[in-house]
């Protein structure tokens, strides 16, 4: 089954098959009066060719593809944000991919939080609910009004198409064990390391849609701090690439143990990205958060340590900013909780962040001077 999905005149409008169907207050209605018109405006969306070749390839065993324009509009560019040597999933399963548009609300299985979508790796399928996304579609008339809500719209539901195309790309069966993966998440273990792989799968989509609605309405905002935090200590591609092989953090674990050398402590940090930890009951998750931020502090000491080692300060400088910034952001967003000012552990991270910057400053001072010192007696 096919379908399109388009705003015209402020209405949701949905095609299935030879039916267009006008989404209203959650339910669907068959709109046989604007039948026609919509139809005109939808071809006009359609085009007849994708860069990849592979992708054209497959377009011709998979209607789908073509036909339901938002997918179509973002294949190519997700294909690009794939690591090479991991794109042959995404072509296996686009090949036979399915859409199913319901009716109702659906919920995350682990975050009890209202999603606009979902993909099912056993079924190859995804999932569109209507009335969540005339929810969402309300919430911006609210946000933005006066402005083009088609368009914000729109690109929203991109938003929402990429994050699932990218738990698509990643979800395999592995050989060695016979278990299915979903990125970082084994769905034997369903939970463990949930939180790390939406944030990867939201940090990902970011990456090939830039938009404002970012914060607001990509869920998982908490854990996509956190983890670009960790990607600046071991780097966004080791990220991707353990995640697409579905190894279970072991090449992020590598990159870590070569920054500590502790495995304990490594195992310590990644288990805290954990279960549904920090989920958007932030209050809940508070002390997680907490004590992720903590470990990761001591990674990014060491690798400032290190770069500073090598006279890499700009870098070493430009990293303590990072975290100074997003550490500001969350405060700033009351995303560590009302106490904040009021308890110790928390303010114990700024602290630490603080000594971080003035440790660093003093090696960087002593390591000039030192240089200095050569060149004069040279
Ligand atoms: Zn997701």
């Amino acid at each position: 089954m096919s379908g399109k999905c388009i705003i015209i005149n402020e209405n949701v409008y949905i095609t299935l098959g030879k039916q267009v169907l006008k989404v209203a207050g959650g339910f669907i209605l068959p709109s046989k009066k604007e039948k026609v018109i919509v139809r005109e405006k939808i071809t006009r969306y359609e085009k007849d060719i994708f860069q990849s070749d592979k992708l054209n390839e497959i377009a011709k065993e998979n209607n789908l593809l073509k036909s339901f324009n938002i997918l179509e509009e973002v294949l190519d560019s997700v294909e690009t944000h794939i690591p090479q040597n991991c794109r042959d999933t995404y072509y296996k399963r686009l090949k036979n991919l399915k859409l199913r548009i319901i009716a109702t609300e659906q919920f995350d299985k682990n975050s009890r939080v209202i999603v606009p979508a979902s993909y099912s790796p056993e079924e190859n399928t995804m999932y569109l609910s209507t009335k969540t996304l005339c929810y969402f579609k309300d919430k911006f008339k609210e946000k933005y009004k006066g402005e083009d809500i088609n368009t914000i719209f729109n690109s929203y539901l991109k938003r929402v198409i990429i994050h699932e195309l990218f738990h698509l790309a990643s979800s395999n069966i592995k050989d060695e064990d016979n278990s299915l993966y979903s990125g970082f998440v084994n769905f034997d273990n369903e939970k463990y390391l949930v939180s790390l792989n939406e944030a990867t799968t939201e940090l990902l989509s970011e990456q090939v849609l830039r938009d404002r609605i970012f914060h607001q309405y990509a869920g998982y905002s908490l854990q996509m701090i956190i983890l670009s935090e960790l990607s600046s200590i071991v780097g966004s591609e080791v990220i991707k690439e353990s995640y697409f092989k579905n190894d279970q953090c072991n090449l992020i674990k590598d990159k870590l143990l070569k920054i500590i050398d502790n495995k304990e402590k490594v195992n310590e940090l990644i288990n805290t990205f954990g279960y549904d930890n920090y989920l958007n009951d932030i209050y809940d998750g508070l002390d997680t958060i907490t004590q992720t931020q903590s470990l990761l502090l001591d990674f990014l000491e060491k690798k400032v340590n290190l770069l500073n080692t090598y006279y890499k300060f700009e870098e070493a400088d430009n990293l303590i900013k990072f975290f100074d910034y997003n550490m500001s952001y969350l405060k700033k967003h009351n995303l560590y909780g009302k106490d904040f000012d009021t308890n110790e552990y928390k303010l114990m991270n700024i602290k630490k962040l603080n000594e971080i910057y003035y440790n660093s400053k003093l090696k960087q001072n002593n390591s000039l001077r030192i240089r200095n010192k050569k060149r004069k007696t040279k």
